[in-house]
């Protein structure tokens, strides 16, 4: 087994040893953890921690969403929101100011900023630890294998065949590609990757189809027709529109109508499904006067007419429906913890894509750029999408009135999957019995504590998860804002176990029970 520490730092005692914390993943919630932890090892909580062992397997490269070098990906959301600094809400502001990139707070700047913003941040916490005395093992592999150790440790294993040993791990193994729901990965013409660059020839006539409506999908044809500017691009999708926009900048809110709907959650044991989205409905028409149909009726709306009624309501910077949604995250997370298998299978089938479509709301910038391609005729939607098969080399998508439309290209825009059910790491501790794979996204853990729970539905004392894989449990799992949120509540919780056991040990009647 190899331990990349120095034994004087693993015997350095306190009365609990110093914790070797294990970071799988170094994408924007590796790196949020890395830097809350190294700034708690330089404070008072310096001997908490023994060492830290980060791990990446696509080299830190910004993770899914931050790794592409276009000009033409915008972060979704506002620079004012993109910190990953605990109570400093201006970390990412200031950086671009030193980094002399004009940006306000209201900006949205190209995603491959953000990508080198986590990486200054990641060396300047290494750094940090490291000047404190606390070594930082950092690794490009994938971590494969799981499993604990006789004395309640973790070995972690890599694919490059090494062991290491962890006191606590926090999984942060984000996104995975799009689900291919079509079966459609043999056909050359297909793009799993819609941030992959496409090869495909410049010429009219060729229709491309781009699956999916929603941000990814916006991403794909601005990107595309400044590469391509002969080819036609259709979206095709349950609705057939497009995100809301966002404001320009970011407006005040009624919080009557996030309190009166916090309150209707928490009286409830059980949440369902309906019952709640037409609460929010109703409270929304009533407190901000604005109508919200999460349940995409309105199939076949024209999507120009209802993108051009979203830019001038942006325009105006008077609260939106997406200023609403946005504002009640956490508690739709809470109403969701509160709803059984069914009930949360119902909002996913008929909600989902309305909350998305609402609350991910895409940047104006991005919003007048659609606007200009579909008035050009070089972009449409198409709404009842059904079905989508390869016919010898082009494909055919049947929608829900029966007509079909033939396209040449098909870029898979649907979003990042959540299921973990191609990840040797999860596939090898599902086989062991350590998880449970949930079966709406990610693996099973605790909803308040972030704990990874075992097949029995106990939670480990030292195996963590935040952001995608915790994506059942949590439905939002997304947004660096509340993942940062959930960090520190992880990290809150690591320490306080840790001080809980030092206490113990001097009662060692007790520490059976606590260890158990
Ligand atoms: C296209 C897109 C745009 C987005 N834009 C925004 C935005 O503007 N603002 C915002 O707040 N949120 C945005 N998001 C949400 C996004 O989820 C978060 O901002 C953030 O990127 C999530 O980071 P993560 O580290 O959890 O996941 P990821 O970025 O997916 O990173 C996970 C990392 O873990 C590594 N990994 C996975 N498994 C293993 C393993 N077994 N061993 C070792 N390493 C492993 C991967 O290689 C990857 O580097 C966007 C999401 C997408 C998909």
């Amino acid at each position: 087994m190899h331990s990349p520490f120095p034994e004087s730092v693993r015997l350095q005692q306190a009365r609990h040893p110093p914790l070797t914390i294990g970071i799988v993943g170094g994408g924007a919630t590796g790196i949020t953890v890395l830097r809350h932890l190294s700034e708690l090892a330089c404070g008072d909580r310096a001997g908490a921690i023994g060492g830290i062992l980060l791990f990446d397997k696509s080299g830190f490269d910004g993770g899914v969403a931050y790794r592409t070098d276009s000009d033409h990906h915008l972060l979704n959301m506002k620079a004012s929101k993109m910190s990953i600094r605990v109570g400093d809400a201006e970390h990412f502001l200031r950086w671009t100011r030193d980094r002399g990139l004009q940006c306000g707070g209201n900006d949205h700047l190209p995603r491959k900023f953000y990508r080198d913003y986590l990486d200054d941040v990641r060396k300047a916490a290494i750094e940090r630890c490291r000047a404190a005395g606390i070594p930082v093992h950092v690794e490009q592999a994938e971590v494969v294998g799981m499993r604990p150790s006789p004395d309640h440790e973790l070995l972690l294993t890599t694919d490059r065949g090494e062991t290491h040993l962890s006191s606590v791990t926090i999984l942060c193994t984000g996104h995975n590609a799009p689900e291919d729901h079509y079966d459609l990965g043999a056909s050359p013409n297909y793009f799993r990757d819609p941030y992959a660059r496409f090869a495909f020839a410049d010429s009219a006539g060729i229709e491309v189809g781009i699956l999916g409506s929603g941000l990814t999908a916006v991403d794909s044809a601005t990107e595309l027709a400044s590469t391509h500017r002969l080819v036609r691009m259709t979206c095709f999708s349950r609705s057939g529109l497009l995100p809301t926009v966002q404001p320009i900048t970011i407006p005040g809110t009624n919080d009557d109508f996030r309190d009166a709907l916090h309150r209707y959650v928490q009286d409830r044991e059980q949440v369902e499904a309906d019952a709640f989205v037409g609460k929010l409905a109703e409270l929304l028409k009533a407190i901000a006067g604005i109508s919200c149909d999460l349940s995409c009726r309105d199939l076949d709306g024209d999507a120009l007419a209802d993108l051009e009624r979203n830019i001038a309501e942006a325009e105006t910077c008077e609260p939106n429906v997406h200023s609403y949604l946005a504002s009640i995250a956490n508690v739709v997370c809470d109403a969701w913890s509160r709803m059984n298998a069914v009930e949360k299978a119902r909002f996913m089938n008929v909600y989902n894509s309305g909350w998305l479509r609402n609350r991910s709301a895409m940047p104006l910038a991005n919003a007048v750029k659609i606007r200009d391609l579909i008035r050009a005729g070089r972009l449409s939607t198409v709404a009842r999408l059904r079905n989508v098969v390869d016919i010898g080399g082009r494909f055919r998508a049947t929608l829900g009135n029966g007509h079909h439309r033939d396209v040449d290209q098909i870029i898979d825009a649907t979003g990042p999957s959540y299921r973990l059910n191609s990840s040797p790491l999860y596939l090898d501790m599902q086989r062991q019995g350590i998880v449970t794979l949930d079966a709406l996204g990610g693996v099973c853990c605790g909803y308040a504590d972030s704990r990874v729970h075992d097949r029995h539905g106990r939670p480990y004392r030292n195996i963590y998860a935040v952001g995608s894989p915790t994506k059942g449990t949590h439905f939002f799992a997304g947004a660096v804002d509340i993942n940062m949120h959930r960090t520190e509540s992880v990290i809150g919780s690591i320490l306080g176990d840790a001080e809980r056991m030092d206490s113990l040990a001097s009662r060692p009647a007790e520490l059976a029970d606590a260890r158990g």
